[in-house]
Formats: C-alpha cells, structure tokens, sequence
C-alpha cells in the first residue's frame, strides 16, 4: 500500500511539474507555438514589447549591435518581471550619421517608417493591442515620437507607446569619468558588461579618443543634422576605459524597473484607445465637433 502511494505520489509530481513546464510561457514570441502564442497575448493582457536597436560603432571596443543587445536584455528581464511577448531583433531605425564607419546598416527613411508602420500592424493584427516601444538607440529619438504621432492620421485599433528613457540614473557607484558620456563611454560599456560581458574589450577602449571636438560654432538652440559627426566623428562619447560592472548593473536594474513600471501602467490604461477612437470619429467632421 505504501509502495503504491509512493507511485502514486512521484507520477503525480512529475505530472505536476510537466504541467508547470508547459504553464510557465516564453516571453519571446519567436519561442512560442501558435497555440501558446494565443495563450501568451491572454496573458499578457494584448501588450507586447518591441525592443529597438541599431547597428552601428560603438567605439573601439563595443559590439556593433550594443544597442540592440542591451535593449534586449532590459527588455526581456522586464517581461519576466511582468509578463509580455516580446517582439524578435529589430534595428530598422535611424542611423545615417555613422555610414562612414563599417558594419552600420542604414535604412532608408520612408523604409525606416514603413517597417515599423507594418510591424506594429502585424503585432496588433495578431492581437498585441498595447504596443510598447523600447528605444534602445539615441538616433531613434526622433523617428519613435514622430512615427507613434503619425498614427492620429488615420484610425487605429491598437496604442503605440514609447518608453524612450535613460539608461542611466543618479545615485549609485560612484561615475569615473567626469566628461560628457553619450556613446560607448562608461555608462554604456558598464552596461554591456551586464548584458554581454564576453563581447566587451576593455583594453581597447582607449585606443581611440571619446572627447568631444566641439568642430561647430553655433548657439545650442540651432540644430543641423551634421551635429554628431562634428562633435564625436569616430563614434565615440566618453570613456569606457573606466567602466564597471557595479555601475553597469545599477544603470540595468533602473532600466528594467522602468520597463515593469511601463508594462504595468500600459495593461492598466484603459482611456488611450477610448480617447484615439474619440478623436479619429471627430477628426471625420471636424466643423461639426464643439469648440
Ligand atoms: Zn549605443
């Protein structure tokens, strides 16, 4: 009797436990099956991230997809905080400031839209309602906004959220470097070196100069689009010679905990699509709507 209780008892955990596997969802949509991808859009209540990098230089010692693998990695932590499908590699952003160096792959602009225009449509077709956008490229600053306010055109059944944030934050280690640190200086490195540590070479990273060349002379409120080529022309902003791990893993908590916050907020928002259908129905008779 014991025996068989015993049986009983181990068929019954491992059953449980092949139920819990079969439970516990990837967040990557690329890892799901069409039956647990329905599942994983329930679950996550129709919001879905869509991590966006770039590949381009990142001073001498950083990988050309930095952005993209970082992004990824706060993206992917997030969801596993709070649950979300997170949307493949994606770098089909803005990065025409860096063809002079190898390796960057520079989209045009009306393709740089249109991918990013179909691919929030085939998330949201496939039922991703709440489309968060996690910018993980400094060039992209422009294109997210623009592209997420070009939506008002025309009705949309799905919200597109941008979370742009910084990387870093205040508090924590103490910073080494004292300069400007835009690109692959010491916040950046230090948090490739919690992303991807194998890909960082440290003892490279003062083989080429991050200082700023300052080679314009124009009041700060006048913009031209050769602005980073003549200030940091070897796509480079700071040093990352001087970079660590602690710094690095305090600059990704803040991040993650931001995408959580993000996630959460988002599946509790139920008043952007309301007020998008408000104003697209208005937007059809304008002479009609009340001052
Ligand atoms: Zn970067």
């Amino acid at each position: 009797m014991l025996r068989r209780t015993t049986i009983f008892l181990s068929v019954l955990l491992v059953s449980l436990s092949a139920a819990n596997a079969q439970t516990k969802l990837s967040t990557r949509w690329e890892e799901l099956t069409a039956a647990d991808f329905r599942q994983g859009v329930q679950q996550s209540k129709a919001t879905c991230l869509l991590p966006f990098g770039i590949l381009e230089k990142h001073g001498p010692h950083l990988p050309l997809g930095t952005d993209l693998l970082n992004v990824r990695y706060a993206a992917l932590h997030a969801a596993d905080q709070e649950y979300a499908v997170v949307f493949p590699e994606y770098y089909f952003g803005q990065i025409f400031e860096a063809k002079h160096e190898p390796g960057t792959v520079a989209y045009s602009s009306e393709l740089q839209l249109k991918m990013l225009q179909e691919t929030t449509d085939e998330m949201a077709r496939n039922g991703c309602k709440k489309i968060i956008i996690v910018n993980g490229h400094g060039g992209n600053e422009s294109l997210i906004p623009y592209f997420a306010q070009s939506l008002l055109n025309k009705p949309h059944d799905y919200v597109v959220y941008a979370v742009m944030g910084e990387r870093s934050r205040e508090g924590g280690p103490g910073k080494k470097s004292t300069g400007i640190d835009y690109h692959a200086g010491e916040n950046e490195t230090s948090n490739t070196m919690v992303s991807h540590p194998d890909l960082v070479h440290l003892e490279r990273a003062r083989q080429e100069s991050g200082a700023d060349q300052k080679r314009q002379n124009l009041p700060d409120f006048v913009y031209t689009g050769i602005w980073w080529y003549a200030r940091f022309p070897d796509h480079y902003s700071g040093d990352g010679s001087v970079a660590t791990k602690e710094l690095g893993q305090w600059n990704m908590d803040g991040w993650i905990a931001s995408i959580v916050e993000s996630i959460r907020a988002v599946k509790n928002d139920d008043v952007s699509l309301k007020l998008q259908n408000e104003f697209y129905e208005k937007s059809k008779h304008p002479l009609e709507t009340k001052p």
